[in-house]
């Protein structure tokens, strides 16, 4: 009763006056005693946790602090972030356990290996990983590290000394530091004294790009499986370091929802993932279940989110053997916010976070036995139900993209293996050297298997995320499911680039195909010295060797270096860019000669991006890190509110990602416009179709889906409505080769990731459908029967000349998630071969 009349004390004076009288006990337990030596949050913040919104340097000052004054806490940097943000890890355990930690971390892992049956889990303590607001504008989570890591270090008592003995914790108190830092700043900056929950104040209404993203504007809560960005990398490194049994992701949903926690959608589970993961997490969602009865809190469970895509953190455990949780707390996203549900305070959203990480260690606690007997079995039966050969893929003229496929498979601790010889699978070639083979029967192999499958059946028709992703389509590799395992050859303990043949001196040109991931960036170290190149339209044979169509070639006459200097310099770009030149001594040739017409001049390009209010984060953050950190080119990224004054004759092409709404008004669009006619190259992505229509840039007529809800209930309109959406699936397109778009590529079909439902209807003249859908294009992941039926012989690409420019349209995502290789390259002929399309 007495707890009763607090509460309501409590919310009453809320009212009155801001949050003058939040303290520590709204958040921390009753008849818990605190170890007076350890510092409280507001001791090193200067406030109470829940009275601003916690920066990053200011939570770490925190973190750093209770490691130094707790014998329970060791802490570790793993990295940095973009902006150069550490990436802390706190290990947290009895003081006893502290001093054994690498012992205790071996014999843990011993559970997933052979010989584990032996190994007695009673005696053993369970590894919880908690992690806190990968999305940087759900920030209760990591606000509630603060207490979370305060109340594992100072509190007292045999409840939690028992916990801390049978417990190790990964506490992560900040999965997004850059994020986090941009959220922290909004909704600081725009406090009042006097909190305002009004919805349309500024303080609720980020600008563009918002806090939820990394630096480079990507989701990271979709990374876990393609490990691309720093802060996944440091996380994964920290997963398979440890093989949590347990591991909560703390998010934030919209405001006028309550709080969830897993399970999601039983039908929405991956058909990889074992049942009995479901039944444990269901029994762990009685303890948060009871906890937050306890403070009053309403919540739900088994609606919404799933567990079917395994990029995902509360995903990815799921097939490793542990247990994923996801967290959804609904916003405040600022300080205090009128909700459905009333008035929804920050401190409010903070403690159901704090509580739910509370009440996530009270259950690995009670049901720690059977948790680590459930990971023994997950091993177990894996080894028991793998396969007996092998994978292979590769790529003899991009020994690159096999390579980066290769890394991730090291990150992920998959066991990976030379090719032993020169292989024929199903009528591709496989060349020592360039090709990677994975034995199915390895303690991974249930993360291979759900990182390879092809997948067309499944039991619902809703998704959370993407319904396919399977890697090799994603790195257009030839690839072969099953190859005997004698292909393997030695295991690869480091992955190293694939080496490169040196270049030899030349007094009359150089060759390089452009077949390579990296050849982009080689022509664009090559075309900003102001050096003179070309492209061959047509494939040749030189010295024996056959060059393709997009084969780059360097004269050493009439440039601004002698052969010297350009030897120099090409023999550097062969090391940056890790690729090969061919020192050529006669121009005669079979097939085109190198002084042909077919050879075309090609210009240093200048790129510009429109971002901004209107774009799509995630869209543009792919292509300017694809531009940044993989091509080296600069981007120029125009905002949406400039674009109508900007100067644009500097650029040479201009990328629109996708967008929503009207992003750009008619000053915007007329600007553009006159700068296509005058020789610019526009490339549209996605919804850019629809401006492109609308704004007489291209004509297209689209094929529309008009299926009629027949016996469909209003309960089941959603779900029928979502059925002919395309969430993220991977689609077999032909590719006519002599199109400059496709240079580069050397078969004639290529898997594309697609999420939009745009149709293109294909052109009555042939050779300008150089990419277009195959009559049955689906390779995995789901699609409607109408839609399927749509997309067939449709086109992705489309490409027509306006005054003296281009403008050219990609309906699909080519640059999807960082991880999608296998089609960066059509990006890069529009911008390096626009004007020969
Ligand atoms: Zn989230």
């Amino acid at each position: 009763m007495k707890n009763f009349i607090y509460i309501i004390a409590f919310l009453f004076s809320f009212q009155v006056s801001a949050q003058e009288n939040l303290d520590l006990s709204y958040y921390l337990p009753e008849n818990v005693t605190y170890n007076q030596d350890i510092s409280t949050p507001q001791e090193v913040l200067g406030y109470v946790p829940g009275t601003w919104h916690v920066t990053h340097d200011l939570l770490i000052n925190y973190m750093r602090t209770l490691a130094d004054e707790s014998p329970r806490i060791s802490i570790e940097n793993r990295g940095t972030t973009y902006e150069g943000r550490p990436l802390l890890l706190l290990t947290i355990t009895s003081e006893e356990n502290q001093k054994k930690l690498e012992e205790i971390r071996k014999n843990h892992l011993e559970l997933t290996l052979p010989g584990s049956g032996q190994i007695n889990t009673a005696e053993m303590p369970i590894v919880v990983y908690q992690g806190f607001s990968i999305h940087g504008n759900e920030a209760s989570g990591s606000n509630a590290a603060l207490l979370a890591a305060y109340h594992l270090a100072a509190g007292q008592g045999a409840k939690i000394e028992n916990l801390l003995e049978n417990t190790v914790i990964l506490f992560d108190p900040s999965l997004n530091p850059d994020g986090l830092q941009r959220f922290a700043y909004w909704a600081n900056i725009h406090k009042s004294e006097n909190l305002n929950p009004d919805p349309q104040d500024r303080e609720f209404d980020e600008v563009w790009p918002g806090g939820r993203t990394n630096h480079y504007w990507f989701d990271m809560n979709r990374d876990w499986l393609p490990v691309q960005l720093p802060e996944s990398r440091a996380r994964i490194a920290t997963f398979h370091k440890w093989q949590p049994n347990i591991l909560t992701d703390h998010h934030e949903m919209g405001s006028n929802s309550t709080f969830f926690f897993q399970p999601g959608i039983p039908e929405r589970t991956h058909p990889l993932t074992p049942q009995i993961n479901q039944d444990l997490t269901k029994e762990i969602g009685t303890y948060h279940a009871a906890a937050l009865d306890k403070i009053g809190s309403f919540y739900y469970t088994e609606e919404n989110y799933d567990d079917f895509y395994y990029g995902k953190g509360s995903t990815f455990p799921d097939i490793n053997g542990g247990i994923g949780i996801l967290f959804e707390q609904g916003s405040s996203r600022g300080h205090v916010q009128e909700t459905d549900n009333g008035l929804l305070t920050f401190p409010f959203t903070i403690r159901n976070q704090f509580t739910t990480a509370l009440s996530t260690l009270e259950a690995a606690q009670n049901m720690r036995s059977k948790i680590l007997d459930f990971q023994r079995n997950f091993y177990n039966n894996a080894r028991n139900s793998a396969g007996k050969g092998a994978y292979i893929f590769g790529n003899s003229k991009d020994p690159n993209s096999a390579y980066h496929l290769a890394e991730i498979l090291k990150r992920q601790q998959v066991e990976v293996h030379e090719l032993v010889e020169d292989l024929q699978a199903d009528g591709k070639s496989y060349k020592k050297g360039t090709a990677y083979v994975i034995p199915k029967n390895q303690r991974q192999h249930r993360l291979v298997e759900a990182m390879f499958e092809k997948r067309t059946k499944f039991a619902d028709s809703l998704f959370y995320d993407i319904s396919a992703w399977s890697f090799p389509y994603a790195f257009n590799l030839d690839f072969n499911d099953n190859v005997a395992l004698k292909s393997a050859g030695n295991k690869i303990d480091s992955l190293h680039k694939p080496e490169m043949a040196p270049v030899s001196k030349s007094e009359y040109g150089y060759l390089m195909e452009w077949h390579n991931y990296y050849a982009p960036k080689a022509l664009n170290m090559i075309l900003k010295e102001d050096l003179r190149a070309q492209v061959a339209m047509q494939p040749f044979e030189a010295a024996g060797k056959m060059y393709d169509y997009g084969t780059i070639l360097i004269p050493i006459q009439n440039q601004e270096l002698n052969s010297t200097e350009l030897f120099e310099l090409v023999t550097k770009i062969s090391k940056e860019a890790n690729i090969e030149f061919n020192a050529v001594t006669t121009g005669l040739t079979k097939g085109i000669s190198l002084g042909s017409n077919e050879f075309r001049a090609l210009k240093p390009q200048k790129v510009a991006m429109i971002v901004g209010e209107g774009i799509t984060p995630y869209d543009a953050g792919e292509i300017w890190h694809l531009f940044d950190q993989r091509y080296e080119m600069l981007l120029t990224k125009l905002d949406t509110r400039n674009l109508g004054r900007a100067n644009l004759n500097k650029y040479t092409d201009i990328i629109l990602p996708n967008s929503w709404g009207n992003a750009l008004g008619k000053t915007e669009i007329d600007n553009l416009k006159d700068w296509v006619r005058n020789g610019g190259t526009l490339i549209g992505y996605k919804n850019a179709a629809n401006f492109f229509k609308q704004n007489d840039f291209m004509k297209l007529e689209f094929l529309e889906n008009d299926v009629k809800p027949k016996n469909v209930t209003f309960e089941e309109r959603r779900d029928f409505r979502g059925a002919q959406g395309i969430g993220g699936a991977i689609f077999r397109a032909k590719q006519d080769r002599s199109h400059p778009v496709n240079f580069g590529y050397v078969n004639n079909e290529i898997p594309l990731f697609r999420d939009t439902t745009i149709f293109v209807k294909a052109d009555s003249t042939s050779y300008n459908n150089p990419i277009q859908y195959t009559a049955n294009p689906l390779i995995s992941g789901y699609i409607s029967d109408p839609n399927l039926k749509l997309i067939a012989n449709t086109v992705p690409f489309k490409k027509v000349s306006m005054g003296r420019g281009n403008v050219i349209l990609f309906t699909d995502n080519t640059n999807f998630r960082a991880f999608w290789y296998g089609t960066n390259k059509l990006l890069m002929n529009a911008i390096f071969f626009g004007d020969e399309m």
